[in-house]
């Protein structure tokens, strides 16, 4: 059976430091730290209690960082790659222990607690590489015998604020980067899922350890409202990487813009896949319910919104709902389990309550939507709702379950319908129709950050840039060449000649 203590045994912790912030020599236990309980969002067992951050605790691990910073941005890159591929090389050999405790302490089934942890590997190799690529473009000068170029030097500490419904993969994707761009990285995780941030730092610790290093990976952990705030707003950290809701994302930019510090945001979606009659259907219904269902709905990617052709959008309701009859809900843990529980009571209350108003705005629930009291408090069915126009309660992110299908007759209106919403991370269309693809992907058509075509919103590889446009912030994180992100860029000119032109061909002359 698997357990908290069979897990943290495999993990090498042997028991849960109090303490909840690590950055200088060792796991700091604040005196005036408040009590933190991680528990499973399936059974309610108590994981762990751990002691928060205070604002002295955070002092300290500002300051290592800052101290580490001064070593590792002279340390080449190459080097600093090796470093996260030792760090690749310890996930893979925990990727089971560790993916299971995500799978305990958030409640994503076991195969995407395992998946999250491949996607830390998978962005620790992408590092490595990208160590030895952190390539700057050189320019013709317009001035005889001079040599223009630009390179790239670290930024500085980076801190990453992270949600709780990818409490490993996101801090992976930015600390890898950030780490093979010299920056050392402060990490605050979401207050839900504090045990898999320890474990995850406890393993940065023997990597750190291996080169002779600490304060390069730290974390703070604690409630937004105090360290979060403390986080945004402190000026000796230049880039603040926030994924979260949009409503705390607005408040991060205005902190941040004002101290006229850097953000990447990443913050909520509304993903939608629109459905042409000319889609073949096998390939959509399990790229719907994995969109839909997977995660419980409680992904930033999750597929909200079907928008299918008028002729079709019956077919495919039915097909939905049969395929829903099949999934599997139960603890997380079961090899067997499809769907799991919602993070928390909240999240359970938003979905009712969300699903309630629906029936007010003209949809009509057609399978799904209720609690399921003998599984669990945060378990419920998951939703499909048929609505006959996009009403404000669908273009809200409920992060739920829930499903709206919408009807549309042409595929200019399939667009239309498909960017009247406030956000714009992730999108699909389905169809086997050339020009129909083309007309989703261009200039014209979806507005997202991600724009697929016969694959679902949900499920991004790390190689592209993630992230999304209008209101969910337009953060690029990952691969492609969102590692600029973590670097500052400078410009220089080198004059090898015995003259000094001017620029502009303009003439300063001295008598
Ligand atoms: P949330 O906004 O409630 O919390 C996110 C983080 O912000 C947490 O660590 C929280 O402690 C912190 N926080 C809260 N108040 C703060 C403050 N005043 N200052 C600084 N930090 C503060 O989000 P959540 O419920 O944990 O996650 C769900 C949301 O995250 C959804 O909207 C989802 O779409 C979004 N999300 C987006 C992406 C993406 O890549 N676009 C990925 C995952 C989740």
């Amino acid at each position: 059976m698997v357990t908290v203590e069979s897990i943290l045994n495999k993990l090498g912790i042997e028991s849960v430091n109090p303490g909840a912030c690590y950055g200088a020599d060792g796991w700091i236990t604040p005196k005036e730290g408040k009590r933190l309980v991680s528990v499973n969002p399936a059974t309610g067992e108590e994981l762990a209690t751990v002691i928060q951050a205070d604002e002295e605790s955070y002092d300290i691990v500002v300051a290592k960082a800052a101290e580490a910073f001064k070593t590792w941005r002279m340390t080449p890159a190459p080097r600093r790659g090796q470093l996260v591929r030792d760090l690749g090389i310890a996930l893979r050999e925990l990727k089971e222990p560790l993916g299971e405790l995500v799978t305990l302490e958030m409640g994503k089934i076991r195969q995407e607690g395992l998946g999250e942890v491949q996607e830390m590997i998978d962005i620790c190799d992408f590092a490595v590489g990208l160590s030895r690529q952190l390539y700057g473009k050189s320019m013709h000068s317009e001035r005889p015998l001079h040599r223009m170029y630009e390179h790239w030097h670290p930024l500085g500490i980076v801190g990453v604020i992270s949600a709780f419904n990818f409490p490993v993969a996101v801090w992976s994707w930015n600390a890898a980067i950030a780490s093979v761009c010299g920056d050392p990285v402060i990490w605050k995780p979401s207050s839900s899922t504090p045990l898999t941030a320890i474990a995850v730092q406890r393993i940065c610790n023997q990597v750190m350890a291996d080169y002779g290093l600490d304060g390069l990976f730290g974390v703070v952990i604690g409630p937004g409202r105090t360290v979060g705030e403390r986080l945004i707003s402190d000026q000796r950290i230049p880039l603040i990487s926030f994924t979260g809701s949009t409503a705390m994302g607005r408040r991060v930019n205005e902190v941040v813009a004002k101290r006229l510090g850097n953000t990447i945001l990443e913050l909520g979606g509304n993903n939608a896949i629109i459905v042409s009659e000319n889609a073949d259907l096998d390939m959509v219904i399990p790229a719907i319910v994995f969109g839909a269902v997977g995660t419980a709905g409680q992904r930033c990617t999750s597929t909200r919104r079907i928008i299918a052709h008028s002729s079709i959008v019956d077919t495919l309701t039915d097909r939905i709902v049969h395929a829903y009859k099949q999934v599997r809900i139960g603890n997380p843990i079961d090899e067997n389990t499809l769907m799991g529980p919602l993070v928390n009571r909240t999240a359970v209350d938003t979905m009712m309550k969300a699903l309630e108003t629906v029936q007010t705005h003209g949809g009509t629930i057609v399978t799904g939507g209720k609690e399921l009291p003998e599984h669990g408090e945060n378990f419920v069915e998951p939703a499909v709702v048929r609505m006959s126009k996009q009403t404000d309660i669908v273009r809200d992110e409920t992060f739920a379950p829930i499903l709206y299908i919408l009807a549309y007759d042409t595929i200019d209106e399939a667009v239309e319908i498909h960017n009247d919403v406030p956000q714009g991370l992730s999108s699909a269309i389905f169809t086997t129709n050339l020009l129909e693809a083309e007309q989703f992907l261009s200039h014209g058509g979806s507005d997202c950050g991600i724009a697929n075509v016969n694959i679902g919103t949900s499920g991004a590889e790390i190689g592209g840039a993630f992230g999304g446009e209008k209101d969910t912030g337009g953060g690029r994180e990952a691969g492609s060449d969102a590692w600029q992100a973590y670097m500052r860029r400078q410009t220089s000119t080198t004059n090898w000649s015995k003259e000094l032109p001017l620029a502009q061909g303009i003439k300063f002359e001295l008598s």
